[in-house]
């Protein structure tokens, strides 16, 4: 098929960042064309809590999380791999929902006001000043602006030859849901050598366990039931989780080569936005309010610029690559200081022990990887 059509934005990818920046844009009259490559709904490797700071943008697009039943969360567990328990409240709390009801929400927001095509992206070529788009299916899309959010790692990271691709990525990320009696209002973070499982409800009640491990720790081995019960299973947490609970899918999820590695925001003119502009690890649990909040900056930024006429593209995208640093480089570094603690065995030990004696460095930690709510 071939076929050709003028935008001005194409967007490609249909996660979380994808879908808010299609719906912000085609809700103040820009032509938007969303390329995804795989159907509504879906289940995703994902820990699905998400930080409440983005409850009052999303409000402003018209989706309210609550309507499909996501749970309120409030307060946060973590242990350490022998299972010693710190508990917190979290400083400004989340919600549970499935990234299977989340992503179709946004979608089903969507699917009438942009154009959407479910079709792989091969090529991106921007020459005098636009951009030609060639999918899978041979459809060529044109468009004034494309925005990247395809993720943590795509065919089109090896297409643009992003430096990260070239470099090591040994993490492994499993998810699952499950029948189990686990409180509403908390999300846990159990850690077991390697790596950690986060445990959060969902909007159907249901558990969902996701861990991050690192490929060494797993290749031992080799399989995902051998390294729950024999890995995982020594934090006690993890033993009475996984001995006790239903599974409810055929088996679990699983994506490796995750990449924490430093991304560009801007490259070949593409304005990345989510995990195609960088990662923050998992256990910070703000992943996916990252996604929506450069989803926000991004559309607020080009919205302004065509009200005031300006279309100086080597100015936008120095301001959208500044204000994405502005935003997200601390939280990024302190995830990375976490992690670094959390995944060395004699570094946890004192970690434990240091925030055991001053419990409020926890709220504050969390505070280090979090943004605050904006309209
Ligand atoms: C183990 C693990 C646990 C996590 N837990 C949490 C958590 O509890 N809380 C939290 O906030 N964050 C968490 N995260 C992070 C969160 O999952 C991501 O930050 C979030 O999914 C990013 O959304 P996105 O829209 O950028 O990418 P995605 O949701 O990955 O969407 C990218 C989309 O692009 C599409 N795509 C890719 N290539 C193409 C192409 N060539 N053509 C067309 N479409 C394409 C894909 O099909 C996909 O739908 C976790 C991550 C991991 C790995």
């Amino acid at each position: 098929m071939i076929h050709k059509y003028k935008w001005n934005v194409i967007v490609i990818g249909g996660g979380l960042a994808g879908l808010t920046t299609a719906l912000h844009l085609a809700s103040n009259n820009f032509s938007v064309c969303l390329v995804e490559r795989s159907e509504y709904p879906k289940h995703k490797v994902c820990g699905e809590y998400v930080s409440n700071e983005v409850l009052p943008y999303l409000k402003s697009l018209r989706i309210d999380p609550f309507t499909v039943g996501a749970k309120q969360i409030s307060k946060f567990k973590i242990t350490d791999t022998n299972g010693d328990p710190i508990t917190a409240t979290l400083p400004l709390g989340g919600f549970g929902i499935s990234r299977y009801t989340f992503d179709s929400l946004l979608f089903e927001a969507l699917k009438n006001k942009a154009e959407i095509i479910f079709d792989t992206v091969e090529k991106i070529i921007f020459e005098e000043n636009q951009f030609r788009v060639t999918t899978q299916n041979k459809s060529v899309l044109l468009a004034d602006f494309v925005v990247g959010a395809f993720g943590k790692r795509s065919n089109i990271d090896t297409f643009l030859k992003r430096k990260f691709m070239q470099e090591s990525s040994p993490w492994l990320g499993v998810k699952a849901h499950y029948d189990y009696d686990f409180p509403d209002d908390t999300v846990a973070l159990h850690n077991f050598n390697g790596g950690y499982c986060g445990l959060s409800k969902t909007e159907t009640g249901t558990v969902n366990a996701c861990y991050l491990a690192t490929f060494k720790s797993f290749k031992k081995y080799g399989d995902i039931e051998a390294f729950q019960k024999q890995e995982l299973s020594k934090n006690p947490f993890l033993d009475k989780f996984f001995s006790g609970a239903k599974p409810l899918f055929e088996r679990p999820l699983t994506i490796s080569q995750i990449s924490f590695q430093e991304k560009k925001p801007v490259e070949n003119h593409i304005f990345m936005v989510g995990d195609s502009a960088g990662l923050i690890h998992p256990l910070c649990g703000n992943g996916m309010a990252m996604a929506i909040k450069s989803a926000q900056f991004f559309s607020e930024m080009l919205i302004q610029l065509f009200q005031k006429g300006e279309f100086d593209r080597t100015a936008m995208e120095r301001q959208y690559a500044s204000q994405w640093h502005n935003e997200f480089d601390e939280r990024i570094k302190t995830g990375k200081f976490i992690q670094r603690i959390l995944l060395n065995p004699y570094l946890a030990k004192a970690g434990f022990a240091m925030v055991k004696t001053f419990p409020s460095l926890v709220p504050k930690l969390i505070q280090k990887t979090h943004g605050n709510p904006t309209e």
